[in-house]
């Protein structure tokens, strides 16, 4: 079976094809979309951003992403886990929010700083 996706990983966006069965990709331009094809049949990541609540900033959310890509089947639970935080100001860019993330390994760190309101 053929699986047509698109290459994320530059702003390129090679079109793939997969062969699920003889793990192999056509379609990419380097390496690196080889790699993601056989990955995104087999084990799909992805890096997660959003917000969560920010008490006492300038703004009342802060920017937050996984500092790694995550199982896609996580996501939810990931976004549920989120949903549930808050945190204080000030906050600087990179200050790990949650550590390692659903046993993932990977943390939620904020994607900017925000100062005391
Ligand atoms: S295959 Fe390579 S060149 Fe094509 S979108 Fe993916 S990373 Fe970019």
């Amino acid at each position: 079976m053929i699986k047509k996706i698109t290459c994320t990983i530059c702003p390129i966006g090679c079109k793939l094809e997969v062969d699920i069965e003889k793990n192999t990709v056509t379609g990419h331009t380097c390496k690196r979309g080889e790699v993601y094809g056989i990955a995104e049949v087999t084990a799909p990541t992805r890096v997660i951003t959003s917000t969560v609540k920010l008490e006492g900033g300038i703004y009342p959310v802060l920017p937050v992403k996984t500092n790694g890509a995550i199982p896609k089947h996580l996501n939810f639970k990931c976004m549920e886990l989120i949903n549930q935080i808050q945190v204080k100001a000030p906050v600087k860019m990179g200050d790990i929010i949650a550590e390692n993330v659903l046993d993932t390994g990977v943390d939620l760190v904020a994607t900017r700083s925000i100062k005391k309101g």
